[in-house]
């Protein structure tokens, strides 16, 4: 007994000073993968040597990261695509210790895209349902990464509009934008789901969705949700799991379409970014 407590004596000051020593040993850093992005796209911050979980601030508010291996934290912090370009700064925190890291956001000039809506979906609006939860299923944010390895595109066809283009409808002023990707493709073709994740939300023409048409969202965790519009068919249920590549759904036709094709949005927070951008990035 005595032994024991000896032993327990000894052992116990030097466990507290190992973990002090660890803890306190990093100096706090802060990274940002590029320093210059273009509206629409996001940055890719790394934090290590923080002794808790630590604050990450840009543009007037907080994004919350998230625990990778040995100590690093990450985010993907999204630059809105109606942001003012110029100089911004982000700043890490964790207790009393500061870093800071000077970034800039360049305009993205793409001309306005005027389009005709004809007959009784011109006067479509959309429901307190629909709006309601695709908004709720956008701003997911899920700590657990629910992908590794590359995306793939969700559609096998033709891009026939791309993300960020200001729209005006039926010669309106232009104040919104395209979020996303299309494809022009038949009804019927197969989507895929582009990373691996969960089935947030599943809505039908008939539950509400008279503008998005059947709809589809992922969380693919870490605060990325990506949603499928116009869907023909929905092929998955609310809260199941999907691997990349797995059908989750048809191409069609249904809510504001002027014809057959697959809307492919990505959210990182709840903002759009470019689809195109987080393939290319292939950072998840
Ligand atoms: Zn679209």
């Amino acid at each position: 007994m005595k032994r024991f407590t000896f032993l327990f004596a000894l052992l116990l000051p030097l466990s507290l000073f190992d973990m002090s020593a660890m803890a306190g040993d990093g100096a706090l850093r802060l990274r940002v993968k590029e320093t210059e992005r273009t509206q629409g796209e996001f940055f890719i911050v790394e934090a290590e040597g923080a002794q808790s979980e630590p604050t990450l601030f840009f543009m007037e508010r907080k994004w919350q990261m998230f625990p990778e291996k040995e100590g690093r934290w990450t985010a993907m912090v999204p630059v809105e695509n109606l942001s003012a370009p110029g100089s911004y700064a982000f700043l890490l925190k964790d207790r009393e210790r500061e870093r800071r890291q000077k970034v800039t956001i360049k305009a993205s000039s793409l001309p306005v895209q005027h389009i005709t809506l004809r007959g009784t979906k011109a006067g479509l609006r959309a429901t307190e349902t629909e709006k309601t939860r695709v908004r709720v299923a956008l701003r997911t944010i899920t700590p657990e990464k629910l992908n590794s390895g590359p995306l793939i595109l969700p559609c096998n066809a033709e891009i026939s509009s791309i993300f960020g283009r200001k729209r005006s409808y039926n010669g309106g002023a232009a104040t919104s934008y395209h979020k996303g990707v299309d494809f022009g493709a038949p009804s019927g073709t197969p989507v895929l789901a582009p990373a691996s994740g969960t089935v947030i939300l599943a809505g039908t023409v008939e539950e509400g969705f008279v503008v998005h048409g059947n709809t589809v969202i992922l969380d693919h965790g870490h605060a990325l949700t990506s949603v499928y519009l116009h869907l023909n068919a929905i092929t998955v249920r609310e809260g199941d799991p999907v691997q990349r590549g797995e059908e989750i759904g048809r191409v069609g036709h249904t809510g504001i379409s002027t014809a057959p094709h697959l809307h492919w949005g990505t959210y990182l927070y709840g903002i759009s970014v470019n689809p195109l951008f987080l393939l290319k990035e292939n950072s998840l």
